[in-house]
């Protein structure tokens, strides 16, 4: 079957950035499932993946803004050193979730000062042009639990 709305993919996967570094791969893990069309991966990703098949095989270019988004200057901003836990020493590059109204996200360490720390809250890749190289392990049907929750329970995906 081909992967379409509301079928679940497996895939296994090797990410780089523009750079060509790997940034992130399954090798060596179980392969990732995730549930098609319900923004569970990157959109250019997901619209590669569209009508694809268990064996095939693709690599995947994806612009910034249709990976994890393009930088917004805005999210870098100085807090007071006492906002971090003083058992914590701080390093540029450190990352840390942050709890918003908007959900969970990443915060980098951009820079320590004395009385004050810059900090980044784009994704660490905002802004990057992405590849991916993609086979595709296997395609099912969700089932009617997975789709009310809007992700992939079990094998490579969600426990709870
Ligand atoms: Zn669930």
């Amino acid at each position: 079957m081909q992967i379409a709305r509301n079928s679940v993919a497996t895939i296994h996967y090797t990410l780089r950035n523009d750079k060509g570094d790997v940034i992130d791969s399954s090798d060596g893990r179980e392969p990732l499932a995730y549930l098609h069309g319900h923004g569970n991966i990157v959109p250019g990703l997901e619209r590669a993946l569209e009508g694809k098949r268990a064996g095939d095989k693709l690599q995947v270019k994806v612009a910034a803004e249709d990976g994890y988004g393009t930088r917004d200057e805005r999210l870098v901003q100085d807090v007071p050193r006492e906002a971090f836990p003083t058992d914590v020493e701080l390093q540029p590059g450190m990352q840390f979730h942050a709890q918003s109204s908007a959900g969970v996200h990443t915060v980098t360490v951009r820079d320590v000062g004395a009385d004050s720390v810059k900090i980044d809250g784009n994704h660490p890749l905002a802004g990057e042009a992405l590849s991916f190289d993609v086979t595709i392990d296997g395609v099912r049907e969700a089932t009617r639990e997975e789709l009310a929750h809007g992700h992939v329970h079990g094998e490579g995906g969600h426990h709870h």
